[in-house]
């Protein structure tokens, strides 16, 4: 098998001292990638490539860097087959899931290609005389990107296709569960033009990334971070970034819940629920983990749910024969198992699924969850998903809130006005009515509250993120100075 090297200033290289990890297969076993483990030396070899490559990319004009982006966006779509493979392989994620996310991150590329003109500033009226005032909003430095593996190809686009956009420079972390994955996406941007250092990708053994990470933060030509993973992680991240006042986009975990009022078209209700609850084996960060079901309606939307469950079975993906893959390895199953089994254990009601192979866990659905319960409050980020049956919107909203976390969430209900004041009142970043809490769009303001994290991707909020806003003045004239 090929060995993945570091991709430092456009070149392949090994590792300082030859160092390599192995990830493997989830579900054989077998090795699927053997990567470089760069040491911290390695590391900061790929921001001092960055920080090199800053001056000339940061003057590039619009028109080059669109170019390049565009052209990303088709080698990315080319390379479709290989991030099958790659997900496949590293992940066990179907084929369906590697292909919706090849294109959404095409799009992703499009869009921040869209961006590269609106990276702007204002005239702002000066009180001084003959004083012209300019809010200019111009590249930041070094961004050190970092995303994780459950969408890979999505969150790597989205950790740095924004901040090249504006003309930063970039250093990727790959993640270490599925570093030939995120080695395509910088091979797609290199493959189209981007000049060299522009972006590079360092690779890491698991025990290495804490000091890695460290050495990244503290590296001086790193002027942002942005990181997408877990709260665990995102807090350690947001405490070294605070150390050395880097500014840092956060996107971490989610609970996301979604309300069913009691006239809610249940159909409706179910496909979304479902789709948002299973959809990647329910490891997305804006999954639906908690239903949050009208007494009046909740029999009936139990029931057909269920049924729905029932056909979303697990099975190896490189098959091809299963609507669901494999989760992300086995301790991700035993913890899944372990939430489920508490849960029955303490009451819950399993309205279907609950079948464990392996890493194959069919669609899950536990009713009458209650807080005593360990998967009502942690994040399952498995193709599980609770019910809370409620008396009253009131107490729908209180259930809803009740958790740490605050990305996504939804709410179904065919007054549309009831509905939306309902939304009002949930603590998240993103809330859709009569629509699945998993939903992305490039172009949308992404991200969430609470431990879910702070700051956002997408348009010109991500430009905000990725840029230093600068305030110049050119002066007319004679000053009168009191002294
Ligand atoms: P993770 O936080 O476990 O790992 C992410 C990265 O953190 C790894 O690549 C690792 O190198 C690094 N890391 C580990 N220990 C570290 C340390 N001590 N110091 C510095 N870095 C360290 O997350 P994951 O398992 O890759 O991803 C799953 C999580 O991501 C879930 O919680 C999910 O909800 C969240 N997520 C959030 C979003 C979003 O947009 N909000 C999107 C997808 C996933």
């Amino acid at each position: 098998m090929d060995q993945l090297g570091l991709l430092i200033g456009n070149e392949d290289q090994q590792a300082t001292g030859g160092g390599v990890f192995n990830r493997l297969n989830p579900i054989t076993g077998e090795v699927a990638t053997c990567a470089a483990a760069a040491t911290v030396d390695d590391a900061q070899r790929a921001a001092d490539a960055a920080a090199a490559a800053f001056p000339t990319w940061s003057k590039s004009s619009p028109k080059e860097r669109r170019k390049i982006l565009l052209k990303a966006a088709d080698v990315l779509e080319e390379k479709g087959p290989l991030f099958v493979a790659a997900m496949g392989a590293e992940i066990g994620a179907t084929a369906g899931w590697a292909m919706f996310n090849v294109m959404l991150a095409a799009d992703m590329l499009r869009e921040a290609a869209s961006l590269v003109t609106q990276i702007k500033g204002e005239i702002v009226p000066s009180n001084r005389p003959g004083s012209t005032a300019m809010a200019v909003r111009q590249a930041a430095g070094v961004v050190l990107a970092m995303a994780p593996w459950n969408a890979p190809v999505i969150l790597g686009v989205r950790s740095l296709a924004t901040p090249l956009a504006c003309g930063n420079t970039v250093v990727m972390k790959t993640s270490e569960l599925c570093p030939r994955t995120h080695r395509l996406i910088v091979e797609s941007l290199l493959e189209a033009g981007l000049p060299k250092g522009a972006l590079n990708a360092v690779s890491n053994a698991p025990h290495d990334a804490a000091e890695i990470v460290e050495a990244l933060i503290a590296h001086p030509a790193v002027r942002r971070v942005n990181f997408t993973g877990s709260t665990r992680v995102g807090r350690i991240i947001a405490e070294k970034a605070g150390r050395h006042l880097k500014p840092a986009l956060l996107e971490l975990g989610g609970k996301a819940p979604f309300i069913v009022l009691d006239d809610a078209d249940l159909d409706e209700a179910v496909a979304a629920a479902a789709f948002g609850a299973y959809m990647n084996q329910g490891q997305i960060c804006m999954s639906t983990e908690r239903i949050v079901v009208d007494n009046t309606v909740a029999d009936d939307f139990v029931e057909k749910l269920a049924t729905k469950a029932r056909t979303l079975v697990a099975g190896d993906p490189v098959k091809g024969q299963t609507p669901l893959g494999s989760v992300v390895d086995a301790t991700a199953a035993t913890r899944i198992d372990q939430l489920v089994k508490d849960a029955v254990g303490k009451g819950a009601v399993l309205a279907a699924g609950g079948k464990i192979e392996g890493t194959l866990i069919d669609a899950t659905v536990l009713d009458k969850v209650t807080p005593s319960m360990r998967i009502y409050a942690e994040e399952s980020f498995g193709p599980v998903v609770t019910v809370v049956r409620v008396g009253s919107i009131d107490e729908a909203v209180r259930v809803a809130n009740d958790t740490e976390y605050g990305l996504s969430s939804a709410v179904f209900g065919k007054d549309v006005n009831r509905a939306l004041a309902v939304a009002r009142r949930i603590e998240s970043g993103i809330c859709h009515v009569n629509g699945p809490t998993v939903h992305d769009e490039a172009q949308m303001p992404f991200g969430g509250v609470k431990a879910s994290g702070y700051g956002r991707f997408g348009g010109n909020w991500g430009i905000a993120e990725f840029t230093e806003l600068r305030w110049i003045t050119v002066q007319d004239g004679p000053i009168h100075y009191p002294i």
